[in-house]
């Protein structure tokens, strides 16, 4: 790579002068459109023109745009009580938020933050202050290949290393890894795969260890990889004979995702901790929380002021936030259907696509759908199939964001059966002229 290459400037010409975008080369992608409004499962753009959001906005549009219910409850909380300090104070909508997720997890601990990224570093810095204030420090963490838990330092060191975090690599705290199963439909060489993974954790699992972390189920960013329920249930006993803690990373799947309330419900486990974020409050307002069972609380409470957890957020428990995420949690308990049944409306679709040539390692978990474009040469993020799919995609009026090769639908909630077949339908088309 040739560092000091400059990008040509006809790269900035289209480009906002002022805006540095998420997870972008602007020197080889085309210019973002304009949104100005949402609707359902569509998005518009200043043109008049209509696009379904098929995957949800990077994940965290739940119930669909510009819902009424979560838009009311915002703006009703905001001419009551928009911020108040969380160290001091606590206020209704948090209090109700931490009690119907305690009870909805079965962890009886919530700990607030903003993003993703500080749910799981939460709960890392938690996993380890609580053996140090046990006095049996342990160092040792475990993360899956493929991995994917957020652009913070800590977040990043959990993940995959790769391209993203490069340049900070030498900064990174070690992080052991153990393969992660991937399957799809018509797998055979499944069975080899899990084993070789759970012999590979048995091993480092010899050294005291002190927390495990995972995406349960599905692995997202890392290419939609879809696991067995009964892997994720191995991973747990492993880990429970090893007495070390387990944290689920619940920022994409939680919230219905994936077929279940909780990707951990549907995987039969019950993790110590769990990191929330993405659908928490509908995809409306940006926060996060870490859930921890009352054993590990408990680790922190005494006089001695180095047993406390010293970490906090100016806007922890932003009551905004709050009143999102209670609105958002009263559609999904109106309509549990919403989730349950997606997988069963993505079926027979996913079926037919599966026959495509052009189609491989189809998956399926909840509302999410995955498979891989057959393609020449290396698959990975930086392939180019994916980009001209969703070019093509975006013709039918259906918005994309392929990972490489990889192809997936993660749809709002309220997508209809007519909206999931322009989405099937765009695809197939889209295969034909790539
Ligand atoms: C998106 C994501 C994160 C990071 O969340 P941010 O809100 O983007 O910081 C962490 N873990 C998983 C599994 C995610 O999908």
């Amino acid at each position: 790579m040739n560092n000091s290459q400059s990008i040509p400037n006809e790269a900035y010409k289209e480009w906002n002068p002022n805006l540095w975008p998420p997870f972008t080369q602007i020197a080889s992608s085309s210019p973002p459109q304009r949104a100005i409004a949402g609707d359902g499962a569509h998005l518009i753009l200043d043109d008049g023109s209509r696009l379904i959001d098929a995957i949800s906005s990077w994940w965290v549009t739940l119930h669909g745009h510009a819902n009424q219910t979560i838009g009311n409850a915002i703006a009703s909380q905001a001419s009551q009580l928009e911020q108040v300090i969380f160290a001091d104070f606590t206020h209704p909508e948090a209090e109700r938020l931490a009690r119907r997720l305690s009870n909805k997890t079965g962890l009886e601990r919530l700990f607030f933050s903003d993003n993703g990224s500080t749910a799981v570093e939460v709960a890392l810095k938690i996993a380890c202050q609580w053996w140090h204030n046990k006095g049996e420090p342990r160092h040792q963490l475990i993360a899956f290949e493929g991995a994917y838990h957020g652009d913070t330092f800590g977040a990043m060191a959990v993940g995959e290393r790769n391209l993203f975090n490069a340049p900070f690599e030498p900064m990174l705290f070690p992080v052991n890894r153990v393969p992660w199963p991937s399957t799809w439909w018509g797998d055979e060489e499944l069975q080899m795969r899990e084993k070789v993974s759970l012999e590979r954790l048995e091993k480092l699992l010899e050294i005291p260890t002190a927390a495990v972390i995972l995406e349960p189920l599905v692995q997202g960013a890392g290419g939609m990889s879809m696991v067995r329920p009964e892997f994720i249930k191995e991973v747990e006993n492993r880990v429970r004979q090893a007495d070390a803690l387990l944290i689920a990373d619940e920022v994409l799947t939680g919230f219905g995702r994936c077929g279940s309330l909780f990707a951990f419900q549907r995987a039969g486990i019950l993790p110590d901790l769990i990191a929330l974020s993405k659908g928490l409050t509908g995809g409306f307002l940006p926060m996060g929380v870490t859930m921890a069972h009352e054993n590990i609380f408990a680790a922190f409470v005494g006089e001695n002021p180095s047993l406390t957890f010293w970490h906090g957020h100016s806007f922890t428990a932003n009551p905004l936030g709050c009143a999102a995420a209670n609105a958002s949690l009263d559609l999904l308990e109106e309509n549990p259907q919403s989730f349950e049944n997606f997988e069963s409306r993505h079926l027979p679709h996913l079926k037919r696509l599966a026959k495509h040539p052009k189609v491989k390692k189809p998956r399926l978990t909840g509302t999410i759908a995955a498979f891989d474009i057959k393609v020449e040469g290396s698959d990975g993020y930086l392939n180019l199939a994916g980009r001209q799919l969703k070019t093509q995609v975006m013709k039918s009026g259906v918005f994309l964001r392929p990972l490489g090769n990889v192809i997936y639908l993660l749809p709002p909630l309220c997508l209809n059966d007519a909206q999931l077949e322009q989405c099937y339908a765009a695809i197939r088309k889209g295969l034909e002229n790539i």
